[in-house]
């Protein structure tokens, strides 16, 4: 450990994003014990889970990926990635998704998230899509994950404009799914000049942050599937039980 770095951290410790406890130098965003507590949804281990069940009947999606259970503190980091500007909380928790989702059978070709409209990309700064992608994206690279695909070097690429937001849709927490459907269905369409690029046998990776009805996410898989005939999975670093 770089020793400007040892002192920074004496000075300005962190804290842990789950429990609030200060960080030691050794730990980087959660405690040691948060960290082993995190609820992992083990998706990645199972042939079938309910995530995926969530699109049956309503849009072919290949594999659905989801890091953790999104339940009591471990909402927080999510939050902090929404909407207090935490850039590197999401990369992280992206980069261990990633690690996850490279032990998969079939390589995935691009890597697309679900876009925000262009007043609230602005207003934040960033789309907390985008940043997960690039921390799956790292985690993909790994070399851990090289060795076991077994493949060589032929990472995705991410497609940030693939997928425009056209309606700027209110927050949606509180409405029913009905609702949250007609609210999301026209909301996106496909990028002309980007999608010159995808071809039929390509395999996207559509990313976004919660999972919770699934409605965004069918809008924009939906889309991807119909227009551009390619198939799709979905990662998300939380998802709701
Ligand atoms: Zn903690």
């Amino acid at each position: 450990m770089n020793i400007f770095k040892l002192i920074f951290n004496l000075l300005l410790p962190a804290h842990c994003s789950i429990c609030g406890r200060e960080l030691f130098y050794y730990e980087k965003h959660f405690c040691l014990h948060c960290y082993a507590d995190m609820p992992l949804t083990y998706f990645w281990t199972l042939k079938r889970h309910p995530a995926e069940q969530t699109f049956w009947g309503r849009c072919y999606i290949e594999k659905v990926y989801s890091l953790f259970i999104y339940t009591n503190n471990y909402r927080k980091p999510i939050h902090e990635l929404k909407y207090k500007g935490n850039i590197k909380i999401g990369l992280y928790l992206g980069e261990m998704l990633g690690k996850k989702i490279c032990l998969l059978s079939f390589p995935i070709t691009y890597l697309v998230p679900v876009p925000l409209h262009w007043r609230k990309r602005i207003a934040r700064g960033y789309n907390q899509s985008e940043i997960i992608a690039q921390g799956i994206l790292k985690g993909m690279q790994g070399k851990m994950c090289r060795e076991s695909s077994g493949r060589e070097n032929r990472h995705p690429a991410i497609l940030p404009n693939l997928l425009v937001r056209k309606a700027f849709t209110k927050t949606q927490t509180k409405k029913e799914r009905i609702d949250r459907w007609h609210n999301v269905k026209d909301a996106f369409a496909i990028n002309p000049k980007v999608a010159r690029r995808i071809k039929p046998e390509d395999r996207i990776l559509l990313i976004d942050d919660v999972l919770t009805t699934g409605a965004t996410l069918e809008a924009c898989a939906s889309i991807l599937v119909e227009e551009l005939g390619c198939r799709v999975s979905i990662a998300t670093l939380a998802w709701v039980e």
